[in-house]
C-alpha cells in the first residue's frame, strides 16, 4: 500500500518553522510580517476563510488587518482600501477574499493590489511570470505551492517525470500544471473535455488532481508506484454510507468503507469545511482513496492532506514578502 503524505503534519512543521523566522526577523530588525484581508459582503464560508486565515497568522506571530465592505460596495471603494494597504509598509501581504460579488470585475480587482504583496499569486502578471521561462513571479498560488512543498518533502522525484493534472482552473490547475513544468516534469493537463482521462492519467508518475468531483479517480487510473496529490474537497452525505453498507452489496461496502475511513473529523478539517454544507455531511477527496492506495507509492488523504498546506503557504508567501520587503536574509 501507498505511504501517506501527511499534509497536517507537513503543514505543523512549516508552522513552527515560520514563526521561529519571524521571532529571528523581529529581534534582528524589529519589523513584523503583516497581511492585509479584504472581504466584501457577509458569505458565511467566506468570513470562516476569514477568520481562520487570521488566527494561523495570529499563531505564528504575524499581524492581521482586515477590512470587511458590504455587498454593494464600488469597485473604487474596494481598490481605495487596496491602494491604501499597497502604501502601507506595516503591510507585507494583501489578499482579497474570492469570490467577489456579481458586480464586480475580478481582474480589475486584483490588478489593484500590488505585485510585491500579492500574496496569493493571483496577480496577473504573477501568473504570467508563472508560465515564463527564466522568470519568476513574486508569489507562487498558496494550493498549488503546497502541492508542491508536498512533493519535496516527501523526495518525490520532479524531474523527466510524466506528470498529470487533472483540472485546469486558475486557483488550482493552471498553476498546478506550470510549476509541474518549471520543475521539468513533461506536463498533460486532463480537463472536462478530455477524452480517456484515465488513460491519459494511467501515464503520470505524478498526478495532482483539482477537480471537485468525489471520488472520479479510480484505482484503474494510476499507474502503479505513482505519486497521488488530492486537492479536491467534496461533502458526501454521511447517511448514504449508511445505507450502502446496509445494501450488503459487497462492492458496495468496500467501496464506502474507504470513504469512511476518511470520516475522523479534526481540527483541521474544521478549518476547511464549508460551514453552509448541512450537518450530517463528511469531506472525501477527488481520488477513491481505498482504491488508489492499493496501487500508487504515495498518496495524500483527505482530509489531512493539501488542505491544511494551502493556509500554511499563505504564512510562508507573508513572511517571504516581509523578508524580501526589508531585504533581510
Ligand atoms: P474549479 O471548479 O474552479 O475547477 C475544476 C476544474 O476541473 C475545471 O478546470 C474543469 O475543467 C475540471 N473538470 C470538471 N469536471 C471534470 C471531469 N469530469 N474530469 C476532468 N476535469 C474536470 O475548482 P477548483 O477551485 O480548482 O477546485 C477543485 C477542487 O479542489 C474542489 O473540490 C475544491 O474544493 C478543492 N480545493 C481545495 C483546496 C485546498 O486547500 N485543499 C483549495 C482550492 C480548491
Amino acid at each position: 500500500t501507498a505511504k501517506v503524505i501527511d499534509g497536517k503534519m507537513v503543514a505543523k512543521q512549516i508552522r513552527e518553522e515560520i514563526a521561529v523566522e519571524i521571532t529571528r526577523m523581529k529581534d534582528a530588525i524589529g519589523i513584523v510580517p503583516g497581511l492585509a484581508v479584504i472581504l466584501v459582503g457577509s458569505r458565511k464560508d467566506s468570513q470562516t476563510y476569514v477568520r481562520n486565515k487570521k488566527k494561523a497568522c495570529e499563531a505564528v506571530g504575524i499581524k492581521s488587518y482586515e477590512v470587511n465592505l458590504p455587498e454593494d460596495s464600488s469597485e473604487e471603494e474596494v481598490i481605495k482600501h487596496i491602494a491604501s494597504f499597497n502604501s502601507d509598509p506595516s503591510v507585507h501581504g494583501i489578499l482579497v477574499q474570492l469570490p467577489l460579488p456579481h458586480h464586480m470585475n475580478d481582474e480589475n480587482i486584483l490588478n489593484a493590489v500590488s505585485i510585491e504583496k500579492d500574496v496569493d499569486g493571483f496577480h496577473p502578471l504573477n501568473i504570467g511570470r508563472l508560465a515564463m521561462q527564466g522568470r519568476d513571479p513574486f508569489f507562487v498560488p498558496c494550493t498549488p505551492k503546497g502541492c508542491m512543498e508536498l512533493l519535496h518533502r516527501y523526495g518525490v522525484e520532479i524531474k523527466g517525470k510524466r506528470a498529470v493534472v487533472i483540472g485546469r482552473s486558475n486557483i488550482v490547475g493552471m498553476p498546478a500544471a506550470l510549476l509541474l513544468q518549471k520543475a521539468n516534469a513533461t506536463v498533460s493537463i486532463v480537463h472536462s473535455q478530455t477524452k480517456n482521462p484515465e488513460e491519459i492519467t494511467r501515464q503520470a508518475d505524478i498526478v495532482i488532481a483539482a477537480v471537485g468531483v468525489a471520488n472520479l479517480v479510480r484505482g484503474n487510473w494510476i499507474k502503479p508506484g505513482a505519486a497521488i496529490i488530492d486537492v479536491g474537497i467534496n461533502p458526501v452525505e454521511a447517511s448514504l454510507l449508511l445505507v450502502s453498507l446496509a445494501s450488503g452489496s459487497l462492492q458496495h461496502v468496500l467501496f464506502f468503507k474507504c470513504l469512511w475511513d476518511l470520516l475522523a473529523l479534526d481540527s483541521d478539517l474544521k478549518m476547511l469545511q464549508d460551514p453552509e454544507s448541512p450537518r450530517g455531511y463528511r469531506l472525501v477527496g477527488d481520488v477513491c482513496y481505498e482504491e488508489a492506495s492499493k496501487v500508487a507509492g504515495a498518496i495524500t488523504p483527505v482530509p489531512g492532506g493539501v488542505g491544511p498546506m494551502t493556509i500554511a503557504m499563505l504564512l510562508s508567501n507573508t513572511v517571504e514578502s516581509a523578508k524580501r520587503i526589508h531585504k533581510f536574509k
